[in-house]
């Protein structure tokens, strides 16, 4: 994120808001000399080199699976795309069964890309990730489900739609859920 007006922090590159006395992020001041921000970057290394007092798999496991759903979703979506020129060109002219598939298409490269970029903060251990990436995947599976029943209503059977909505994208959410969980509960401890 970059602020308009804003500065950029000499130790750790954080941009940070143009009233802000001192880095948001490592607290190094706007106006530290060359010494300061050695040693700011020295104490961040030296904090980054610090045995984990519990496994990083708390927080490893929902980065490893919101990353990897992020790639299955951006590939799907362009799948999915790419079965939409084909059957466009096959003649098929049901609207609804065409938009459902370019919804498909579209939804899936997006929340791919947004699970990618929430995977990245997840790993900097930020509770927000946590909870938008529960919020991606309860909106995945609920407009999927939708999004069948409203423009190709029959087409599929419905219980298997949520199923496999579940499976594709309850995991995440799943993943993301234990992981905000295990963030507090190790905040507090
Ligand atoms: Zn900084």
């Amino acid at each position: 994120m970059t602020f308009a007006d804003g500065w950029v922090c000499k130790a750790c590159w954080k941009s940070n808001r143009p009233q802000d006395p001192a880095c948001y992020r490592c607290k190094t001041p706007r106006d530290a000399d060359d010494a300061t921000v050695e040693a700011q970057r020295a104490a961040k290394e030296a904090r980054a080199e610090q045995p984990e007092a519990i496994p990083d798999a708390v927080v490893a496991v929902p980065v490893v699976i919101f990353r990897s759903y992020g790639r299955v979703w951006q590939r799907g979506g362009f799948v999915v795309l790419g079965f939409l020129i084909l059957i466009a060109i096959g003649g098929v002219t049901d609207v609804g069964y065409l938009l459902l598939t370019g919804g498909m298409g579209a939804g899936l490269i997006v929340s791919g890309i947004l699970a990618g970029e929430v995977a990245e903060e997840m790993r900097n251990r930020e509770a927000w990730a946590f909870v938008v990436g529960i919020v991606i995947s309860i909106v995945a599976v609920v407009s999927s489900v939708l999004a069948v029943d409203v423009l190709a209503p029959g087409l599929f059977d419905p219980t298997a739609v949520r199923w496999l909505s579940a499976i594709v994208f309850g995991g995440a959410g799943l993943a993301a859920a234990v992981g905000l969980v295990l963030l507090f509960v190790r905040r507090e401890a």
